[in-house]
């Protein structure tokens, strides 16, 4: 079991000299514990809510726990294309060079003997560039597809499993899911096919000796070598996406067509995400096979490959489990607006306040954990525990909260009438643990993951009441 965020912060590293004692500690594990007893006394069609680990990945997921870091939780931003945002995760790195490794030192020497080390790599560079383009194709197809259909999708981050294009709203009918889930492998088909075609205009019909079969390949020029990479690796994209496993775009198709039968996103969910999850496992286990030695058709065999395919299958279940229970989370939420849940009992501090008098006045007080730094003219930033964590302990009397605050440009805000799923989803993406409500350029509350699980809590221990007294 895991910690909850906020007793792990104040057990581990809360180092000020007057640090709360232990049974404090215990006290706020009780309380959110006691929280999760709430939910878990509650029958009903939501008792799936419950489970435990719904709390911990509403509550615990603070990686950044101020927004301090937008570009190492969000990507590096590379440019717009047709009104979409791109970014570049880290985890790229990985993939282009594993890219450049396979082509560069493997796959291209092994075709062109006569290559030396310089074409071989700058080739490999070129197709690597190439699939990266390719699998950004994919990914914008899905976005324009869908802002024509009313979706909302601002931004797109590639990262080391490929894309994903961060949806704001979902489709709002079957169709307009199924339309925009199968934009992306069509496209990757097309750019396949596309790639092939080019090549065989360039070679004209390539002879392969069965004696030699790399013989006819040593006689290409670089582009159409990277051409007859780049349009298999395409079309297998496409397959692979096609493949039925919820989150794919496959589990996409099929959720959407399950919609449409049954009329129940719910129910489609529920069986989208266990398609995904047994997809996952097939690939789990192809990736075992491999690393024990078996030759597995379109695979090939060995560790790497093996560990691989293991591990994109054990991105795949986990991924399909979370979107089932965000499916969860979201249908409860309903159109729940953050005004409902939003807190406006908290304190603030001021840019000026040393750290010190906020230490003392403030958190060693409350169990308020991030203050909305204001002055005259309003909103300034955010400053939490993480952020004094940080600071040397000598050094407190002499630092400005201004200074070391989060400021608010760096800040994601909601706004009173936006649904509290939408916060939920932001906080989740920024990986933090509250957002600031603005209402007309002024700050009217503070909305957390406490807060909306709270909530949950609660309700479902109302209806299960209901339930009772009816
Ligand atoms: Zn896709």
């Amino acid at each position: 079991m895991r910690a909850v965020g906020r007793t792990r912060g104040i057990r581990t590293d809360w180092q000020v000299a007057s640090t709360p004692a232990p049974d404090h500690e215990n006290e706020t594990a009780l309380g959110a514990d006691q929280l999760a007893d709430a939910s878990q006394a509650a029958p009903g069609d939501l008792a799936e809510i419950r489970d435990r680990q719904v709390k911990d990945e509403i509550l615990e997921d603070q990686r950044h726990p101020t927004q301090r870091h937008p570009l190492a939780a969000r990507g590096l931003p590379i440019g717009r294309v047709a009104g979409v945002e791109v970014r570049l995760d880290w985890s790229l790195l990985i993939i282009f060079a594993l890219i450049m490794l396979a082509l560069g030192w493997g796959l291209f020497p092994y075709w062109h003997p006569d290559w030396g080390v310089g074409p071989a790599v700058l080739t490999a560079f070129g197709a690597a560039v190439l699939f990266l383009v390719s699998v950004l194709l994919h990914e914008l197809s899905h976005a324009v597809v869908g802002r024509r259909l009313g979706v909302d999708i601002r931004r797109i981050t590639l990262f080391v499993f490929g894309g994903m294009a961060h949806m704001e709203s979902e489709p709002a009918s079957w169709r307009s899911e199924l339309a925009m889930a199968i934009a992306g492998p069509v496209t990757s088909l097309v750019l396949g096919i596309a790639f092939l075609w080019v090549a065989s205009l360039l070679t004209g019909p390539i002879q392969i000796d069965p004696q030699r079969p790399t013989g006819a390949m040593s006689r290409l020029g670089p582009l159409a070598t990277l051409l007859l990479w780049l349009g298999p690796i395409n079309i297998l994209l496409g397959l692979f996406n096609l493949v039925p496993g919820f989150p794919l775009d496959g589990g996409r198709v099929l959720r959407a067509v399950l919609w449409g039968i049954t009329g129940d996103l719910t129910r489609a969910t529920r069986w989208a995400s266990g398609a995904g999850q047994l997809v996952a496992w097939a690939l789990i286990g192809t990736g075992f096979a491999m690393i024990l030695g078996v030759e597995v058709p379109l695979f090939g065999t060995g560790l790497v490959g093996g560990l691989w395919l293991a591990l994109i299958g054990w991105f795949l279940n986990n991924a399909a489990i979370l979107s089932y229970r965000r499916q969860l989370v979201v249908k409860s939420l309903g159109d729940l607006h953050v005004r409902r849940i939003m807190s406006t009992d908290y304190q603030t501090a001021a840019p000026d306040m040393s750290v010190r008098e906020l230490v003392e006045t403030r958190l060693l007080r409350t169990s308020q954990r991030a203050y909305p730094v204001l002055d005259r003219d309003g909103l300034r930033g955010l400053i939490c525990l993480e952020d004094v964590r940080r600071l040397e302990r000598d050094k407190l009397g002499e630092v400005r909260v201004g200074e070391v605050m989060t400021p608010v440009a760096q800040l994601s805000t909601v706004t009173p009438e936006e649904l509290a799923s939408r916060a939920l989803d932001l906080l989740v993406q920024r990986g933090v643990n509250q957002l600031p409500v603005i209402s007309g350029g002024r700050l009217v509350g503070m909305v957390s993951r406490e807060d909306i699980f709270r909530w949950l809590a609660l309700h479902e221990g109302a209806r299960s009441d209901a339930q009772v007294g009816g």
